[in-house]
């Protein structure tokens, strides 16, 4: 049986030996010495520079790296007695375990974090108001509505880190808005996103800012000017009837009725679009047959349609009856405005 020549207590796997003596009177002579983690925190908007890049959210990050810093030490100095180690933050502190053959053993571990406050380079881009490009949000109706505003703002945050840091302001004006951004590639990427989920007309131009020995520098200006055609509108393309389609997460498009044919929103010029001049009808799907469904007007009349014309599933329900030059027409009622 062994024993702890300085406590007389035995070894136990919960009380392992190193050195011959337990792990508490070894701790007791020898301390751990608290770890220090450095990293650098921008002093305006919180972010940290970790693993080559900065973190808008670090918080968690931060304790998981601290975590992993201290685990690294540990191992290092327990590895040679046989020892893996784990380091868990609690919420409060750090807790580490030691375990191998001989046993395990918990202890708080101390980490230091230090902070070197510094700004990172979005915010310093923000201050010196210096920025390569800028998207300018207009719609064809004359003012840029809180729901798209809403929406690009989405499109942008769903991006990664390095493509919506380069995000530096967006100045709110009467006719809409502009995004001010750091970089122009990202401004490439964001502007052909909100181009192709809401449907719009993109004109790229570039501005010669300042030529400074020899060196050309030059804004990039994106004027992107949205449909004011909302989903679930009906319109005519080139004479056939067709349906705006907005979907959250997908491109805008437009549905060709008599074809089927979806065309994106963004590769339709805006003046191809002209309002719908047909006529249309609620009506309520009684019977769904092989190859075609009846549905009542209301006016208690019936009509038939080919399944082919059917638009939304054949669900019995609320439906509208499309009549055009091109065909009759039935779409599910929540798919049309
Ligand atoms: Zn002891
Ligand atoms: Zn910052």
């Amino acid at each position: 049986m062994t024993k702890c020549p300085i406590c007389n207590r035995e070894k136990t796997p919960s009380l392992p030996f190193i050195e011959g003596i337990c792990i508490e009177c070894y701790l007791a002579k020898k301390p751990i010495e608290p770890v220090r983690l450095k990293i650098k925190r921008c002093k305006v908007c919180g972010a940290v520079f970790l693993k080559g890049r900065w973190e808008p959210d670090p918080s968690e990050r931060v304790e998981a790296l601290a975590a992993k810093e201290a685990e690294k030490a540990l191992k290092k100095r327990f590895g040679p007695y046989g020892f893996e180690a784990m380091v868990n933050w609690r919420g409060d502190k750090f807790k580490a375990q030691l375990f191998g053959n001989e046993g395990s053993y918990s202890m708080p571990i101390e980490v230091i974090i230090e902070e070197e406050k510094t700004i990172c380079p979005t915010c310093l881009y923000r201050r010196s108001g210096s920025y390569e490009a800028k998207i300018q949000i207009r719609s064809n109706s004359g003012s840029v509505d809180k729901r798209t505003f809403d929406e690009v703002m989405k499109i942008i945050s769903s991006f990664s880190y390095d493509v919506r840091s380069s995000v530096v302001s967006i100045d709110e004006l009467k006719e809409g808005f502009d995004i001010n951004l750091m970089d122009k590639a990202s401004a490439k990427i964001i502007a052909s996103a909100i181009a192709d989920k809401l449907g719009g007309e993109v004109k790229t131009t570039y501005k010669l800012i300042s030529e400074k020995g020899g060196e050309k520098r030059t804004r990039l200006s994106i004027s992107l000017r949205l449909y004011s055609k909302k989903g679930g509108e009906l319109v005519e393309l080139n004479g056939e009837p067709a349906l705006v389609v907005r979907r959250s997460g997908e491109p805008a498009k437009v549905i060709l009725l008599p074809s089927r044919r979806e065309i994106k929103l963004s590769k339709i010029e805006p003046n191809a679009l002209k309002p719908f001049s047909g006529e249309a009808h609620e009506a309520t799907l009684q019977a769904v047959l092989p190859d075609k469904v009846i549905v009542l007007l209301e006016d208690f009349s019936t009509e038939e349609v080919p399944i082919s014309s059917v638009f939304g599933g054949t669900d019995m329900g609320k439906y509208l009856l499309v009549e055009s030059e091109n065909g009759r027409f039935l779409i599910k009622r929540e798919m049309v405005l």
